[in-house]
């Protein structure tokens, strides 16, 4: 059930203790220092000499303000304690210990052992108790907790304190015996697993052969004998995997706990999640020590986990489960079916079990209560985890619960409304990136996955169609009202056309920067790059996977947000674009400074921008018209031209098709600035390869076809990256530029004359290097307006700007802006250019550069705002001092990267722009840049 998994994921985390092989757990558990630790003087050290940090008994030592020093778990625990909350009392061992463990050859500080006596001590008298006590035992549970939560790290061990003596005073005091020993055969198996690294399959074992024996169905038909006499058999099963026996002495236990959660700080899961997640090594993890308070007294205790709203859909409505007898996280254990919270819930769930509202009444009024309270100081949905021991409540847990993005939005502008906090607040609350989950069809949660393999999350959103292998099918099926999967090995240019008919792309090669990847989250189509496993037979039409074959036309479905591809079709889920959303995006335009524009080459991409909410185009890419099929033709024959008289007769069968183009697109933009870019790709690009093909292309265009294969090795090139492209093209063949110049002013006056709106376009010349390049092809873009000002007699506005995209443009950008009106750093090719590594072969090592540290993360996807940022900050600085009123902007990938967004609402540029469905992530950020918070942080 969705429901089960979204409240705590349990079986994952079963399933990862399990996996962890044992001898992995032992090592982990002495993992040996490491060099080039912080030192224990580092920034969690708090004040000097102290390690210790007290809660419990109506006040503490800490507050939540005190994360870094305390971890998120025990910073907490103090708040609680601090506003009066029954919170078993307790202390925290600070993750200045940690630090200092590591940098010390495994030793603790020479204060820490008395400052944890004295606690301890202080935590008996306020129970009443005494550690190690032989008639009325302390027990304690040991916890780890780091600053961010942290999966990687040591599971809790509860009834810490329990040996053959205590266990009887535990008996006796509580007049349950079982209980007792249900309690200590808890504690050696938790202790067993985490800390002596005899795992759990040992203690199932003989619990299972136990039941088996007496012919017993559930852990609940133990009585207390069953229980005290596999503690015997639990104990002996220890001594035989170590050759020592299980610790009987409370301190030794104590340390070994503490011990085992440093230890955990440094094994392989820890360390992997704080990779995937950017945490640093240097923070270290906190360790708690807490009184036990007992939820398996009976039939009065529980155990629970709730949070304060709905976690998936943000609904207020307190939300969770608890399990009546039952101890730590038996609840999302999944040993026995949890029970609803409240009335509400117990008969929307249409459950039988009474929910605690019925069975612990005055337990359940006093959580309400908290709760309330909790989510009113934190000002932020909380998921709380809670005891009833006897009838009484205890919190053990709170924190900002985790939430879907739809959720986050929702209570966001929910706690604004109920001023909880501003809209500021609000806006600052919701992780941009997140964003994108909403923005595409998904897969209907509880539709049936058959996975058949799993490749990168390259475009998010799902799609289901028939399989295609071949840009061309895709379109004619697309034709006739078909949905279609295109499936490539790899794709390229030339597939385009197939990309845009297909509703989702699956390659078996290439990254999340690959062609694939790119274009399809520019066009905002789910995408699955890189899923290896599965070959591909294009002349065959067929795929096959772990032995399963498809054919062309079977269906298949593809969810680029999580690389999962699916056999057959599954439903979908439309993506609402709710009230809360629009709310909260409103309020984040009220705020941001940046503008926001798209990239857009095709009415439908158009379309998709002013639904998004973009400010204007900032990127047509010209070319992307030249692959329609009809067109492509004429694209050939006047690349084939043999002079220029030729050529010109080429351009004008184009002409008027993009004249076509531009008018619909000021015709969508209404009035909004559109940035037109000249031809930017190699010739060759547009020309068929193979010998096949070749002669197809030939035969249909009634050409020869050695002349179109000599022409096209002619174009050929080792590096096209650096070749033949951008305005290199416009200055060797200018006739290409002036009929483009002249269908975008064509346009431009027609649209004008259709909406009343004046059109104003730019015009912006790629790959520029120097300002003699620009202004040749300028001089044909000023000639072209002035003849059709003439010819249309119509008053014509428009700019003349360039891409800055090679180091040289940003150095010279002073000269330059003596002519450009206007800037678009084209930041993939900038990116490209500034460290000298191709985006389509930086798969093959940029893995190694991450891993290593060489590099933070991929400057493809997050700008590189050092080297790559000075080159913006220098083109803006010189181009500005030339001409003040020069407009910037970015364009391409980069655009979209909340990250990326800050660099350019910090380096003071007017715009960004991004793919169409990326503009509210923008939008979004730029509102966080403004308000001087870091999108990153709340993450
Ligand atoms: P995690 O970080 O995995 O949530 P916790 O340290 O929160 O681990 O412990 C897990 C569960 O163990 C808690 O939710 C609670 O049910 C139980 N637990 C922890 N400490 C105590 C305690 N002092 N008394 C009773 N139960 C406890
Ligand atoms: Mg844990
Ligand atoms: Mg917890």
């Amino acid at each position: 059930m969705a429901k089960r998994s979204s409240v705590k994921s349990a079986s994952k985390k079963a399933k990862s203790r399990k996996s962890l092989p044992k001898k992995a757990r032992r090592s982990a558990a002495k993992a040996a220092p490491r060099k080039g630790q912080a030192k224990a003087s580092g920034k969690n050290a708090g004040k000097a000499g102290k390690w210790v940090y007290a809660f419990g008994g109506g006040k503490a030592e800490g507050r939540s303000g005190m994360k870094d020093l305390l971890g998120g778990k025990g910073a907490n625990l103090a708040e609680m304690a601090n506003l009066g909350l029954p919170v078993p009392p307790g202390f925290t061992i600070t993750t200045g210990v940690c630090t200092y463990y590591y940098a010390n050859s495994n030793k603790y500080p020479k204060e820490l052992k008395a400052q944890v006596e004295a606690a301890l001590a202080r935590v008996g008298k306020i129970t009443g108790k005494a550690f190690g006590d032989a008639k009325n035992p302390l027990l304690v549970s040991v916890r780890s907790g780091a600053r961010a939560s942290m999966p990687g790290m040591m599971d809790t061990v509860l009834n810490l304190g329990l040996n053959d003596r205590t266990v009887e005073a535990l008996a006796a005091k509580s007049g349950d015996r079982r209980f007792a020993y249900d309690s200590y055969r808890r504690f050696i198996t938790m202790y067993s697993d985490v800390v002596l690294g005899v795992g759990h399959d040992h203690f199932e074992e003989l619990l299972d052969h136990h039941k088996e024996q007496k012919g017993y169905a559930n852990d609940t038909d133990l009585t207390a004998d069953d229980w005290a006499e596999l503690v015997v058999r639990y104990k002996k099963r220890v001594q035989d995997e170590r050759g020592k026996p299980f610790p009987q002495d409370p301190h030794e236990q104590l340390w070994g706990a503490i011990g085992a959660v440093f230890g955990s700080w440094m094994n392989q899961r820890a360390i992997t999640y704080r990779r995937l997640h950017s945490i640093p090594e240097s923070w270290g993890t906190a360790v708690n020590v807490q009184a036990m308070v007992f939820g398996n007294m009976g039939e009065t205790s529980a155990t629970g986990v709730a949070f304060t709203r709905n976690p998936s859909t943000g609904e207020k409505k307190l939300y969770g489960e608890f399990l009546i007898n039952a101890q730590g996280e038996d609840v999302v254990a999944g040993i026995r079916t949890p029970q609803e919270i409240s009335e509400d819930a117990r008969k929307e769930a249409g459950s039988d079990k009474p929910s605690m509202e019925q069975a612990l009444p005055a337990a359940y009024k006093e959580l309400t209560r908290i709760y309330n309270l909790l989510e009113r100081h934190y000002r932020d949905m909380q998921d709380l985890e809670f005891t009833v021991e006897q009838g009484k409540l205890w919190m053990l847990q709170t924190r900002s619960g985790k939430r879907t993005a739809k959720a986050a939005l929702r209570i966001a502008v929910e706690l604004a409304s109920e001023k909880l906090i501003t809209k500021n607040e609000a806006v600052l609350r919701v992780d941009p990136a997140s964003l994108d989950q909403l923005l595409h069809p998904t897969i209907d949660p509880k539709a049936e996955r058959k996975i058949v393999a799993t490749g990168l999350p390259a475009s998010p959103g799902a799609a289901t169609g028939e399989i295609v292998f071949t840009a061309d099918e895709a379109t004619q099926l697309k034709a006739d009202g078909r949905k279609v999967i295109l499936v490539r090995v790899e794709t390229s240019p030339e597939d385009i056309h197939g990309m845009h008919a297909a509703e989702g792309i699956l390659t078996t090669r290439g990254g999340m920067t690959s062609h694939a990847a790119v274009v399809a989250r520019g066009m905002g189509k789910p995408c699955v790059s890189g899923a290896g496993s599965i070959r591909v037979d294009t002349a065959g039409r067929t795929m096959t996977v772990a032995g399963q074959q498809f054919k062309q036309g079977d269906y298949i479905t593809v969810d680029g947000s999580t690389g999962q591809v699916l056999a057959g079709k599954v439903d979908m889920v439309e993506p609402q674009l709710s009230g809360e959303f629009a709310t909260l995006i409103g309020w984040a335009d009220s705020v941001r400074k940046l503008g926001v524009r798209a990239n857009a080459d095709t009415p439908a991409d158009a379309r998709a921008a002013v639904r998004f909410g973009a400010e204007g185009i900032g990127l047509c890419r010209t070319e992307h018209m030249f692959f329609d099929e009809e067109r492509i033709q004429a694209v050939r024959e006047m690349i084939l031209a043999n002079d220029s008289e030729a050529r010109r007769a080429a351009l004008a069968k184009i002409l008027p098709m993009q004249r076509g183009d531009f008018v619909e697109l000021f015709e969508i933009m209404a009035g909004r600035p559109v940035t037109i870019r000249l031809l930017d790709p190699p010739l060759h690009e547009f020309l068929p390869h193979g010998d096949k093909e070749i002669a197809e292309v030939a035969a249909a265009m009634g050409a020869d076809p050695r002349r179109l294969k000599d022409r096209a090795e002619e174009l050929a090139e080792f590096n096209p990256m650096l070749g033949f492209r951008g305005c290199r093209i416009a200055i060797a063949y200018p006739e290409i530029a002036e009929m483009q110049a002249r269908a975008i002013f064509e346009a431009a006056v027609e649209a004008a004359k259709r909406t009343g709106k004046p059109v104003v376009p730019e015009v912006m010349v790629p790959l520029i290097a120097t300002k003699a390049e620009l202004d040749l092809v300028k001089a044909r873009i000023d000639d072209a307006a002035k003849a059709v000002k003439k010819e249309t007699g119509a008053k014509l506005n428009y700019q003349v700007g360039t891409m800055i995209e090679l180091p040289r443009a940003s150095l010279m950008a002073g000269e330059i802006a003596e002519s450009a009106e206007f800037f678009s750093f084209g930041t993939n090719d900038l990116t490209q250019t500034t460290f000298g590594i191709s985006r389509d072969d930086a798969a093959s090592f940029l893995g190694t550069y991450t891993a290593r540290g060489i590099l933070p993360g991929d400057p493809f996807v997050s700008i590189d705002p050092e080297g790559v940022g000075e080159l913006v900050r220098i083109g803006v600085e010189r181009g500005r001092k030339v001409r003040p009123k020069l407009k910037v902007g970015i364009c391409g990938e980069h655009g979209g990267d909340p990250a990326s967004v800050a660099f350019c609402h910090r380096t003071d540029l007017d715009y960004v722009s991004c793919s169409p469905f990326r503009v509210p992530i923008a939008r979004l950020a730029a509102a966080q840049a403004a308000l001087g918070e870091d999108a990153a942080s709340q993450a």
